[in-house]
This record gives C-alpha cells, structure tokens and sequence, in this order.
C-alpha cells in the first residue's frame, strides 16, 4: 500500500480482466459485482514489491497480522449483499479497504469498522488516495455495530465471528441482510441473516470459508 495513488496500466487492466473470468467460471453471475471487481484496481492494495500477487485469486498478507481476502471470497460475500444503489452498508473489518471499495463503486453509502489502530490509519487516509474519498471509516469494535448511522440496510463481517452478533441484529433494517462468515474453528459457514418486516430472523448457510479470527474490543492504540 503507498501513499500515492500507482499506475493502471493496460497490463494490469488485461490481468483484472482475467481475475473476473475465473471468480465468473467458478459461478459468481451479479453483473454489478463482476463490474465493480473489473473497475477497482486491486494492486493499488498491495506493495509494489507484491504486486504481481494482486491478480491472483488468492488471500494475501497486509501487515499487522491481517489479510486482504481472496476475491472471489469478495465476490461471493458482495453477491450475497445484493446491494443496490445509494444503500447503507456497514462493513466490520475494513483491512485494506478493498472490499469497502467494490461497495462503494457499486453505489452503496459504506461504514466500516477496523478495530487495529496501525491499518485504520493507513487505510483511511489511502481510500481517498485511490479516489473513494466517502466512504467512512471507524477505529473501534465490530462486535458492537456502529449505533450512531444504524440502522443499515446490509452489513458483512469480513473476519470469522464465533457468534452472531446482537447490535448487528439489532442494527439492520426490516428486509435487511447481513452476510457473516459463522465459526469458532479454522473452517467457517459463510451465513446471511435476513431481518424481515416483523423483526423475526431468516438464517441460510453457504458453505465454508476462512477468515482471519473476529477479535472482541479494540487493539491497543500503540
Ligand atoms: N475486508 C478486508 C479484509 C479484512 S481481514 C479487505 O478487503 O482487505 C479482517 C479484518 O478484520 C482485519 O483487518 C482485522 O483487524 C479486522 N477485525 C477483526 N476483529 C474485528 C472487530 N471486532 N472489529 C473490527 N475489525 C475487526
């Protein structure tokens, strides 16, 4: 990640090309998902020494013990979103900010939380750098939600939660949806949570993912 915002090239542009042919054969069909992969650079998340790594479909570190997600993990948990324009979208575990930016070239109004001091300073200044200026970033704990700006109209957790969450829940709107990866364990169930209009709850399940553990409270702001 760098202060500056780096080059697009043709060539990186070609390989971003590829990236979303491979996450649309293993079977993501949202249009708008597959557009948003194809128009946020994801090198600009990476180091420049790593940047060969960021067309590949694979996680990747970016310090502080963190990762930026695979993406087609991104495409599968923003497909389940089903975001439309001008929604309310809280994200928990803002990391490199990548994912807060398919959001929020999809049109979606994006909050996200971070609760590591060290990348909620780098990210929040560099989302401006690589021209997504709105969207607001917060230092604090997930497991909290963000009572202020609720309730919202869908949220994702982009780190393994042992639990749902209750300020979530109580957070999103009637017919909203929240997309959680669910486990205590190295595995997780990708989950979505859909609030209908009398309060009550819907829970699917998805399939296992990996994510780095949700941890509760905020880290140490040394
Ligand atoms: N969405 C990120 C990937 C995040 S990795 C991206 O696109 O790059 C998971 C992130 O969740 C890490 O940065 C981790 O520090 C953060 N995290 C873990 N527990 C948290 C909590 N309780 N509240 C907020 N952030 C949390």
């Amino acid at each position: 990640m760098t202060t500056v915002r780096p080059a697009d090239t043709y060539r990186h542009q070609g390989l971003r090309k590829l990236l979303v042919q491979k996450i649309k054969q293993k079977g993501i069909t949202d249009q708008q998902v597959l557009a948003a992969m194809e128009a946020v650079p994801r090198h600009y998340f990476f180091d420049s020494s790593f940047l060969e790594y960021a067309y590949e479909d694979k996680p990747f570190p970016i310090g502080a013990g963190q990762t930026i997600s695979q993406p087609y993990t991104v495409a599968f948990q923003t497909e389940l979103l089903s975001i439309r324009k001008n929604e309310k979208v809280l994200e928990i575990g803002t990391g490199s900010g990548y994912q807060a930016c398919i959001l929020a070239e999809m049109g979606a109004k994006v909050f996200t939380i971070e609760r590591q001091k060290t990348l909620f300073d780098r990210t929040s200044k560099f989302l401006s750098v690589v021209g997504y200026p709105t969207i607001k970033t917060f230092f604090g704990d997930g497991y909290k939600g963000l009572k202020a700006f609720a309730p919202f109209d869908k949220m994702i957790v982009t780190a393994a939660a042992p639990y749902i969450p209750d300020a979530l829940l109580e957070q999103l709107k009637p017919g909203g949806i929240l997309v959680i990866p669910v486990g205590a364990n190295d595995v997780q169930t990708m989950t979505t949570i859909t609030k209908n209009s009398d309060g009550t709850f819907e829970k699917k399940e998805f399939g296992a993912f990996r994510f780095v553990p949700m941890l509760e409270d905020k880290a140490k702001e040394t």
